[in-house]
């Protein structure tokens, strides 16, 4: 949970900081001077400290520096205070404070403000979880590198002496530290190869080259940052967090796009493809047979007196048969083939590249898998009734012509499939 140590004596402000925690979700522990304050973080995770400008026994000045030469180094100092003074600020700031909010400028601000670190918290966070390959020839920078990472509690990192050492591993990373002066290849490849294969991974340049012709060109051709040894800790952390919050960002909304694709063209009930698709599909294979003359053919599938199921079941347990059919369908074809729900009770298959004997074990199977279900809680038995056709020039066609047969096996009493 993300917990906010505020240091405050004065009762006033401890109750508007308490009840923005209660609002962010956030868990609030006060403390009125550097004691106990001290006392709290060595007993709880603290995420951000937020600090008065005078603390019960003295000033914030030497709580701020007694942290910074701690091991809770790393958690944000905020300064929260009455005195608008620039001087004061820049002492605060040069001290090593994340930031400085002002107590006149009202609780949304303040509550904004702290949102905002939440919100960063999140990314440090997740940053812990990506994997990192660092590639570097200097042996001493790669340990520079490694004691950022590991003073961040990132340890999920791989090093690497040269870019041909990363090349034969052969893996992927969410983050790339590439240094600029590689021995055997230039950077610009591996972040050129990278690209072309489509990765949006983090590649970070890291070079002595301080020229603005060469960080223009790497930027250009695909670099997502160009960082300029020897570079302050704090900043690099910065601009690296920077990158990767773009990162997640893009990935989030990639994810959420698939979804939505997925979403799109899929039958929320069954799982399998919705109506709309099934169509589209078959639009597909009319044009591949149109044009290379392969064959593909088409089952339709309808169950069996399914409207008595819902009368006397229920159109839950409807519904639980609409299901496990499209189960019985999905597992008894191959994932090439094209399975759908085209409407109430009835369903696709389209079999791709497959002449109408090639149809008949595979739509047996699917009518003895669900004969052969047991709906143990109603004791019902489920059959479907079928026609299997071969594409031979016309969509509409071949669509009536399993229609055709689909009716003719319900005319010869169900549970079979006509061919
Ligand atoms: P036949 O053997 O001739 O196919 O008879 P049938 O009763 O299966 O055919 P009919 O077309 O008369 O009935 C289909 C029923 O399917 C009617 C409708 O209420 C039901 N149905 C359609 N969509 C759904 C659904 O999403 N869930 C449930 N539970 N029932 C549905
Ligand atoms: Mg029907
Ligand atoms: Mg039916």
């Amino acid at each position: 949970m993300y917990t906010i140590l505020h240091l405050e004596p004065g009762m006033l402000y401890k109750k508007v900081i308490q009840e923005i925690c209660a609002e962010l979700g956030a868990k609030y522990l006060g403390a009125s001077g550097a004691r106990d304050a001290f006392e709290i973080l060595k007993k709880d995770e603290v995420n951000l400290i937020l600090t008065a400008m005078e603390l019960e026994g003295g000033s914030s000045y030497d709580f701020i520096r007694s942290v910074n030469e701690s091991g809770f180094r790393t958690i944000p100092v905020v300064v929260f205070t009455g005195n608008d003074s620039l001087e004061d600020r820049m002492r605060m700031y040069e001290l090593g404070i994340t930031d400085y909010i002002l107590k006149t400028s009202g609780a949304d601000t303040i509550r904004q403000n702290l949102a905002t670190f939440r919100r960063e918290d999140t990314i440090t966070l997740k940053m812990k979880d990506l994997s990192y390959a660092v590639v570097d020839d200097s042996k001493v920078d790669r340990k520079v590198v490694e004691r950022i990472f590991s003073f961040h509690d990132i340890h999920n990192v791989d090093y690497y002496e040269s870019g041909r050492s990363l090349d034969e591993s052969e893996k992927e990373y969410d983050v790339y530290l590439i240094d600029f002066v590689l021995q055997d290849t230039s950077g610009d490849r591996i972040i050129m190869k990278l690209r072309e294969s489509g990765s949006n991974s983090v590649v970070i340049a890291i070079s002595g080259i301080d020229n603005v012709k060469t960080i223009s060109r790497v930027l250009s051709i695909g670099a997502s940052d160009y960082i300029v040894k020897p570079f302050n800790y704090d900043l690099f952390i910065a601009r690296l967090k920077t990158n990767i919050r773009n990162y997640l960002l893009f990935r989030e909304v990639e994810q959420k796009t698939l979804a939505l694709e997925k979403m799109a063209i899929t039958d929320t009930l069954t799982g399998l493809f919705n109506r709309g698709h099934i169509y589209e599909r078959l639009n597909q294979e009319v044009e591949k047979a149109e044009r290379y003359g392969s064959k593909f053919s088409l089952l339709m599938l309808d169950i069996d007196n399914f409207k008595k199921i819902n009368d006397n079941h229920g159109h839950q347990f409807g519904d639980e048969v609409l299901r496990v059919v499209a189960d019985v369908i999905r597992l008894s074809t191959r994932s090439v083939d094209i399975c759908g729900r085209y409407g109430g009770e009835e369903f696709m298959v389209i079999f791709p590249e497959v002449q109408l004997p090639g149809t008949i074990p595979v739509a047996e199977r699917i009518r003895r898998g669900i004969e052969a279900v047991r709906f143990t809680k109603e004791n019902v038995k489920v059959t479907v009734s079928g026609g299997a056709a071969e594409y031979a020039g016309s969509i509409e066609g071949l669509v009536k012509k399993a229609d055709l047969l689909l009716y003719k096996a319900k005319e010869n009493g169900r549970n079979i499939i006509q061919y």
